[in-house]
């Protein structure tokens, strides 16, 4: 068995940057994480044993308790800024640029007075961010989602983690179904999205199947595993070394391997040294259980 590593993968600059804004928290038990800071739940659990409090997703609308709230890379509205500013709260602002980009361009396309149309996942934090400040929007996370808008001014943004392909497909079936609309499109899918997108189109070339690294949560790796599947190429979505199975390899001769934008570099290496293993017949699972993949040696040692 031979492992072959995608061209592009792992952790993103916008999530590298977020982790050490996080890592430069003088008083972590002052500071609330509004929402998951990845989508990621070692570093989740990290964070829990650094002294952070942290706020799931579902119950953002709460004013925390902690006199610093820390905005997570996927952004919040200007609507969610001022509640909480106005709530007395310092915020720590980690929310990507490209994230903030998105946001721009859909407040652009608001203010030239088009109804918004964000392809994306309904419910995702980073959409919910972006839309709270639009008056006229729809998500639109798939091509059966698309419908005659009442608007003949349409302006059409994504979800910086969108594949190329599916957004290719949303925008034909708008354009289809709006052929008298006036559409402007902005391309918000972020640079770090794209090359590994590209990379694992690569990768899939010359590997039989791919092992996929990320949390089972995290909506960019699951699409990385989904790719791989629509290319008729099986895939393996595993979060760390231990859930690797040595006979789900059975039959495969050459292995592909790649990780979501919030997947730690300590969880790729564990996962790439078990399969090296894999492949010399040195391993058991006992043995693999134990590969660290995690460090607490300073209060945040992500990067
Ligand atoms: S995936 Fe893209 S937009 Fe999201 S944090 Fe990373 S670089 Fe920023």
């Amino acid at each position: 068995m031979k492992i072959i590593r995608a061209n592009d993968m792992g952790m993103c600059f916008g999530v590298r940057d977020a982790l050490k804004m996080v890592d430069d928290v003088a008083d972590p038990t002052k500071v609330t994480i509004h929402g998951e800071l990845v989508h990621n739940p070692r570093v989740i659990y990290q964070l829990g044993v650094a002294g952070f409090s942290q706020s799931s997703e579902e119950k953002r609308d709460n004013t925390p308790e902690t006199p610093q709230v820390l905005i997570t890379a996927h952004g919040i509205s200007d609507r969610e800024r001022v509640r909480l500013e106005s709530s007395g709260k310092e915020l720590i602002d980690t929310t990507c640029p490209l994230v903030r980009r998105a946001h721009d361009a859909a407040m652009q396309l608001a203010a030239e007075g088009r109804h918004v149309l964000l392809i994306g996942k309904p419910g995702h934090v980073e959409v919910q961010g972006i839309v709270e400040d639009l008056q006229s929007h729809d998500v639109v996370p798939s091509k059966e989602a698309v419908r005659e808008y009442t608007s003949k001014m349409l302006g059409i943004v994504c979800q910086t983690t969108m594949p190329s392909s599916l957004l290719d497909e949303i925008r034909e079936r708008i354009s289809l179904l709006n052929g008298d609309a006036d559409i402007r499109f902005i391309d918000t899918v972020c640079h770090p999205t794209k090359r590994r997108q590209q990379a694992i189109l690569d990768l899939i070339q010359n590997v039989d199947a791919v092992v996929v690294v990320g949390g089972k949560n995290s909506n960019n790796t699951r699409r990385l595993a989904a790719l791989c599947e629509q290319h008729g190429v099986p895939a393996l979505h595993v979060e760390c070394a231990g859930e690797l199975n040595p006979n789900w390899f059975d039959g495969h001769e050459v292995i592909g391997l790649t990780a979501g934008t919030s997947t730690l570099d300590s969880t790729i290496t564990a996962v790439e040294t078990r399969l090296a293993s894999m492949v010399v017949g040195k391993t058991d699972s006992n043995e693999v259980s134990q590969t660290p993949d995690l460090s607490l040696n300073s209060h945040m040692p992500f990067v």
